[in-house]
């Protein structure tokens, strides 16, 4: 069915024009919006060969969806285990507006998030601290991947604490326990790579 009137979809928060997504019966039961993207790629989702790394976008925003939406690019400010002094890490994505219906602030425990977060970044007017963000080796892990690091001594801030500490701030107060550095505004086929394409690397919030 379609939906009648605007709206934001309850998979990504994209606002999508009236006629321009559909309208489906939430978990909760209400009614909720859905755009024509995250539709298509939740069915998809839902078949036995289907890749989240593989993800089958659209070439463009299909019509009635807004071509790029306003996310909050979340940080946290700590101490750098190496140093010392107190450093930026991001911590995730979170739309600016949620839907109704929408569950899910993307954390950068998802090389995915953290590389659209870092972009955003770069496009906004914090190049420096964007810049803090770069591939390093992580023991941890056992390779290189795009990580934090501190702004002072450029040590690796391991995802685990700063996950931990940003998943302590969002129980205790919401998205606001953490840092809205920038509201950026994000080509809305981006961010739905990342809506659609983590695997882990999510809150539900
Ligand atoms: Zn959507
Ligand atoms: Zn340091």
């Amino acid at each position: 069915m379609e939906n009648r009137y605007a709206g934001g979809c309850a998979s990504c928060s994209v606002w999508v024009s009236a006629g321009g997504g559909f309208l489906g019966k939430g978990v909760t039961g209400g009614w909720e919006v859905r755009c024509a993207t995250c539709r298509f790629l939740d069915d998809r989702a839902a078949a036995d060969d289907f890749d989240p790394e593989a993800l089958e976008l659209p070439p463009v925003p299909p019509a009635g969806s807004a071509a790029t939406v306003a996310l909050r690019v979340l940080t946290l400010t700590r101490p750098c285990w190496a140093c010392g002094e107190a450093t930026v890490c991001l911590a995730g994505l979170y739309p600016q507006r949620p839907a109704r219906g929408y569950v899910g602030l993307f954390t950068t425990d998802s090389p995915r998030t953290l590389a659209l977060a870092r972009r955003l970044l770069q496009n906004h007017g914090h190049a420096a601290l964007a810049a803090t963000v770069r591939p390093r080796y992580s023991g941890t892990m056992r390779k290189r991947q795009l990580s934090n690091g501190c702004s002072h001594c450029d040590a690796l801030q391991g995802n685990f604490p700063v996950q931990e500490e940003a998943l302590g701030r969002v129980a205790a107060s919401g998205v606001d326990g953490l840092d809205t550095l920038v509201i950026a505004d994000c080509p809305v086929l981006e961010w739905q790579a990342v809506v659609h394409g983590s695997s882990g690397g999510v809150m539900a919030i």
